[in-house]
């Protein structure tokens, strides 16, 4: 099946409304993926309705459970593109910022931006390292996916995300245990109780759940630790 045709059957399954022009965009980043994919290793998934399900409806899933509309988003390990890119092209008015501590894969990030014509901010760099600076509790919204367990995740994304803002990660449905895992991580960072909200990829028998953390408090002056410390005692 052709990656529109999923993209036209599957968007409206999800609930989420996809324009002719963002269809063409997700065209567009698809067959750069796929150009870029022998160099730089961005994706395990080989051809377009495959992409089209596990990587577009996949994320797109995210602007069903919560109103992105206008929102400052951070994509914390972004890797190719994924939930951010998606994300931005479904909905166009979100101020994206897409990190990742490799390079080579931010550089392909900036390709992306620059070919396509959308806007985003591409910053190299690990996450942790970002909430020293000035982008600390500075998003209305942060979202990753694929890249720590939840405790892990949390203290690398929860201290970039605004009070009133919230944290959503895409995590497996087999993932009670982590969400378990991460209540208290959560409550130490100034989040609340973690949320799931499940959906269906359409075309697939995949349930995606997207946890989600609201920022309630500060995150505490004193994290997020250095990777080391939080890879060695997760909260
Ligand atoms: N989110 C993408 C990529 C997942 S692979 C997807 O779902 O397809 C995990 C990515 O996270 C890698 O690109 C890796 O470089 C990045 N990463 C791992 N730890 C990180 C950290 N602390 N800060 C920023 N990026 C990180």
């Amino acid at each position: 099946m052709r990656l529109e045709d999923v993209l036209k059957s599957g968007a409206p399954e999800l609930g989420v409304p996809l324009s002719e022009n963002a269809a063409a965009e997700f065209r567009a980043y698809y067959e750069l993926l796929m150009l870029r994919n022998a160099e730089f290793n961005l994706t395990a998934i080989k051809g377009e309705e495959e992409a089209a399900r596990l990587h577009f409806l996949d994320c797109l899933g995210l602007l069903k459970v919560r109103d992105f509309k206008n929102k400052s988003v951070v994509d914390v390990g972004s890797g190719g593109g994924f939930p951010g890119w998606p994300v931005k092209i479904a909905e166009p008015s979100v101020n994206i910022t897409l990190v990742d501590s490799t390079e080579k894969k931010v550089n392909f990030l900036r390709e992306v931006s620059e070919k396509l014509n959308l806007p985003a901010e591409c910053v190299h760099a690990r996450a942790e390292e970002l909430s020293a600076g000035n982008m600390r509790e500075s998003f209305d919204i942060a979202v990753s996916r694929a890249v720590a367990r939840l405790n892990i995740l949390s203290e690398l994304c929860l201290p970039l995300v605004k009070v009133g803002g919230a944290f959503i990660a895409m995590k497996a449905a087999d993932s009670d245990a982590e969400i378990a895992e991460a209540a208290r991580a959560a409550r130490l960072l100034g989040g609340g109780e973690p949320k799931v909200f499940e959906y269906a990829v359409p075309g697939t028998y995949i349930v995606r759940r997207a946890v989600i953390i609201e920022k309630l408090e500060p995150t505490p002056g004193k994290y997020p630790r250095r990777f080391g410390a939080i890879k060695k005692a997760p909260l």
